[in-house]
C-alpha cells in the first residue's frame, strides 16, 4: 500500500538529487550501471578497462545544476562507449502512473465495500436500511441496486 509511494518519493528525491550528483559502479572488464543529470546510464565502456570494481560517488565535472530531459547522446553515440541512457523522469512517471491508479482502485473498492456494507443506496448515498433490496431509494429513484 505504501510501497508505491515511497517508491515515487525515492525515484522523485533521486532524480532531483542527480542533477547535482552522480553515483555509480564499474566493474573491471568496463560494464557499468550508475545514475546522474537526471539520467539512469548503463552499458560497458571501451576505455582502458578500470582496474578495480568500484563504486563511485562524485560530482560531474559540471558546476552548475544540470538535468538532462532526454538522452544528450542520442543520435551522436560515443564510440568508446556501448550506453543506454534512460531519463530518470520515465520510471518516475510509470511509478508515480501505476501507483495512482491502483490507490484510486483501491479507493474505490473501499466505497463499494462501505455501500454494500452499510446498505447504501449505490447513486446517492442515502441510509436504505428498512428498505426492501427491491424497492425505488426513496431519495433519488434509483432501482439498480448493486445487490
Ligand atoms: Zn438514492
Amino acid at each position: 500500500m505504501w510501497g508505491g509511494p515511497a517508491l515515487t518519493l525515492a525515484l522523485i528525491a533521486l532524480w532531483v538529487a542527480s542533477g547535482w550528483w552522480s553515483v555509480g559502479w564499474t566493474s573491471r572488464n568496463g560494464v557499468f550501471f550508475g545514475a546522474g543529470v537526471g539520467l539512469i546510464a548503463f552499458g560497458i565502456s571501451f576505455r582502458s578497462p578500470t582496474p578495480i570494481d568500484r563504486i563511485g560517488f562524485s560530482t560531474f565535472e559540471h558546476s552548475q545544476y544540470t538535468l538532462f530531459w532526454w538522452d544528450p547522446l542520442f543520435g551522436n553515440p560515443d564510440p568508446q562507449e556501448a550506453v543506454t541512457l534512460i531519463p530518470l523522469w520515465i520510471p518516475t512517471l510509470c511509478v508515480f502512473t501505476v501507483t495512482t491508479i491502483a490507490w484510486r482502485l483501491n479507493i474505490l473498492a473501499r466505497q463499494r465495500e462501505r455501500i454494500a456494507r452499510l446498505n447504501l443506496c449505490p447513486a446517492c448515498g442515502y441510509c436504505r436500511a428498512g428498505i426492501s433490496g427491491d424497492a425505488k431509494c426513496p431519495e433519488c429513484g434509483e432501482t439498480h441496486l448493486s445487490t
